[in-house]
């Protein structure tokens, strides 16, 4: 897929100096995770890296292509590259999309800024080498095994230290009317078991803290393998969801580590992995994209697990581990969604008492097969929709943030100015990085009580402020 031009344009690489390609990563953890292998690799054959455009002699900016806004940010971070560097080359889910006169991946990219030198989809490591390598050679011959295989030890990371993304699969089988990501990441690939378990040792063992698995569908993990048994020192394990999961949780309980999941649906293997959650061995947080809640609306909209009884099933994970904290996303407005449906939506939100709760309203995506569905409904309604869901799910989260004032809480620290004689910031089982609130820890009353970035505290819980919570370290 990848489209190479301007060969002739080959920069001078001073004899001696690392040549340095500039890199934007833009979009969702999937994104930022294939950003973090290209880093990788261009590091392991020499290159330097910068966040800048200036000065480097190529830029690669990762794209996202999901909603309209971020198709706009993503064509905006490409025209700066270009009229401040020139030389781009771009990847991600943009490069993904046909253009308007042209059918072929990339044509979106290419209609609207022709002088970029290549494009590729995502996950596409390779073909984003081959293109840096074509425009601005290698500095020097690595020696193969010089060369890390994943992130970990040798690894490049974009999130902080004590904290890693770990992508399981690429693709999706689903074919959820509303969403084009499978028209550009593909089917379900998902990793070798053997591979994702290495990985997630060696973030370990880099100090990471906690691993927060993610994929377009962690549930379907191994589906398009048939659940093959792979190997992983010297054992064999099946590629399978609960199996994976009990693993990452014994490496996860060796390192003192959490593990959170991530893009999990309501199937009923999901069950399995719940007891895990009870003996303490992964998280006990799910992050389950509902979308919806009336069996008709999930229909229309062609969601995975749609037949399935989803408050049942939420109840019946609450009756296995009580603490466990759902996170889910919503819809308000899909097309031809009757004021009923939506109505039977907010009941659910009550009844489920889902913790944390995001919502859009309903917007038509380019390519997108719900576009052609009966019923489309005004933007006001949506947005009105939307505001009335966002009001019972903030009442749903705030009452629960307030049953836990007075509890005591282990606390991952992810800010700590002066070791955290002024507070700091962090976050409980509860909260997922940049998603979720945070627990704001108040300056420790005991003068040799420390706090650092990266490690745990436990915290008694003092307040509600917003959708965080107040602590005080213990
Ligand atoms: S499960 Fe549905 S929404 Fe998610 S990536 Fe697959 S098709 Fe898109």
């Amino acid at each position: 897929m990848s489209n190479t031009a301007g060969l002739s344009a080959i920069p001078p690489v001073a004899p001696g100096a690392a040549p340095k390609i500039g890199f934007v990563s833009l979009g969702c953890p999937k994104a930022l995770t294939d950003s973090e292998l290209i880093l990788t690799q261009l590091r392991a054959e020499g290159y330097e890296t910068s966040k800048t455009f200036a000065g480097a002699d190529l830029v690669i900016v990762n794209t996202c292509g999901f909603i309209d806004d971020a198709v706009k940010e993503s064509l905006d971070t490409i025209g700066e590259a270009l009229a401040e560097n020139g030389k781009v080359i771009v990847t991600g889910c943009l490069g993904a999309k046909a253009g308007q006169q042209s059918s072929e991946a990339g044509g979106l990219v290419r209609e609207m800024h022709p002088s970029v030198l290549a494009v590729t989809g995502p996950h596409a490591t390779q073909e984003v080498m081959d293109a840096v390598h074509t425009h601005v050679p290698k500095p020097h011959d690595p020696f193969i095994d010089l060369v890390p295989e994943a992130r970990g030890v040798a690894g490049i990371k974009l999130t902080p230290k004590h904290y890693a993304y770990l992508k399981i699969s690429e693709g999706c089988n689903h074919r959820c009317s509303f969403c084009i990501i499978p028209s550009m990441r593909g089917d379900l690939v998902s990793r070798p078991i053997g591979d994702v378990l290495s990985e997630a040792r060696a973030l370990f063992e880099s100090g990471v803290k906690e691993l927060l698995v993610i994929s377009q569908d962690t549930s379907a993990y191994g589906v398009d393998v048939k659940y093959r048994t792979g190997f992983w020192d010297g054992k064999p394990v099946k590629t399978k969801m609960y199996d994976l999961v009990a693993q990452l949780g014994e490496l996860a309980k060796a390192h003192g580590a959490w593990v959170r999941l991530h893009y999990v649906y309501p199937y009923p293997h999901v069950d399995e992995v719940l007891p895990l959650m009870a003996q303490g061995l992964i998280l006990p947080y799910l992050d389950v994209p509902l979308q919806h809640a009336h069996p008709d609306v999930l229909k229309r909209m062609k969601r995975p697990a749609n037949g399935e009884r989803n408050l049942e099933r939420i109840q019946a994970w609450r009756a296995i581990c009580p603490e466990i904290v759902i996170r889910s996303t919503f819809i308000a407005g899909f097309p031809g969604e009757t004021e009923g449906e939506f109505q039977y939506l907010l009941d659910f939100m009550q009844e489920a008492r889902i913790d944390r709760a995001g919502c859009f309203a309903y917007s038509p995506i380019d390519g997108a097969a719900a576009n052609a569905l009966p019923g489309a409904l005004p933007d006001a309604v949506r947005e009105e929709r939307r505001a009335r869901f966002m009001q019972v799910a903030e009442g749903v989260s705030i009452d629960k943030l307030r049953s836990r004032v007075g509890a005591t809480m282990q606390v991952l620290v992810d800010s700590a100015p002066a070791l955290g004689r002024k507070g700091g910031v962090g976050r409980s089982y509860a909260d997922a990085p940049e998603i979720d609130g945070t627990v704001r820890l108040l300056p420790p009353e005991k003068a040799s009580k420390t706090l650092k970035v990266g490690e745990f505290t436990r915290a008694r819980i003092v307040a509600v402020e917003g959708h965080d919570l107040i602590g005080m370290p213990i």
